[in-house]
């Protein structure tokens, strides 16, 4: 089956590849989207459907058809009230990772509760109709970076899945265990009992 993955994040459309081998997936690049969608909702489920109904949209106004995968994600941590949550990309200005880890880092100093979890919210858009599935991780939030593998906040997320961070881990270690990983599979057994 061809889907359309309503991302142009090369990390996630590895990541989501290396899940759902069996299918094609297609980038926004790859359909020819070229806009920028605003994710404006205020949940990870609002912001995934937003994606998700812009490409679907986008697609139908070419005559195809094909179901469309979205997912909004993000690091939350419940000593800083789930911060940054829906504002994980832009924690520290806009998409710049780097200064992200480190404003949570320097939020997290002198805090003895430095748990936290990434979650997934996976929408699988197909004619007006989806379904939702979500994906959580648990780990802390280390005092200094360990790692390069990953993106994001991989290198500060000391899994407690895997006792190393995600950015020490390889992808395949990763997407075991990972929110996106395990919002993928609910997806996968879904589709498989169709
Ligand atoms: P998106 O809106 O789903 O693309 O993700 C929002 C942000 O959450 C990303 O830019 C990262 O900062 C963070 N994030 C989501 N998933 C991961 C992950 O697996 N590792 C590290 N950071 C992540």
């Amino acid at each position: 089956m061809t889907i359309v993955l309503a991302s142009n994040n090369a990390g996630k459309i590895k990541e989501i590849q290396e899940l759902l081998d069996e299918h094609e997936i297609l980038s926004l690049e790859d359909i020819g989207f070229l806009d920028e969608i605003v994710e404006d909702g205020d949940t990870f489920l609002d912001n995934a459907l937003i994606k998700a109904k812009t490409v679907s949209n986008f697609l139908k106004e070419k005559g195809l058809n094909y179901p469309v995968l979205a997912d909004d994600s993000g690091l939350c941590v419940p000593s800083l009230g789930g911060k940054p949550g829906i504002y994980s990309a832009r924690y520290a200005g806009d998409h710049d990772a780097a200064a992200s880890r480190k404003k949570l880092i320097s939020r997290l100093q002198n805090q003895n509760d430095r748990s936290a979890y990434f979650i997934c919210q996976v929408i699988y858009y197909q004619g007006d109709d989806y379904k939702s599935f979500e994906g959580r991780t648990y780990g802390t939030i280390l005092e200094e970076e360990k790692g390069s593998n990953g993106f994001g906040y991989d290198s500060i997320f000391l899994s407690d899945d895997l006792h190393k961070s995600f950015g020490e881990s390889s992808d395949e270690e990763k997407n075991k265990v990972s929110h996106r990983g395990r919002a993928i599979q609910k997806f996968v057994d879904f589709i498989k009992e169709k």
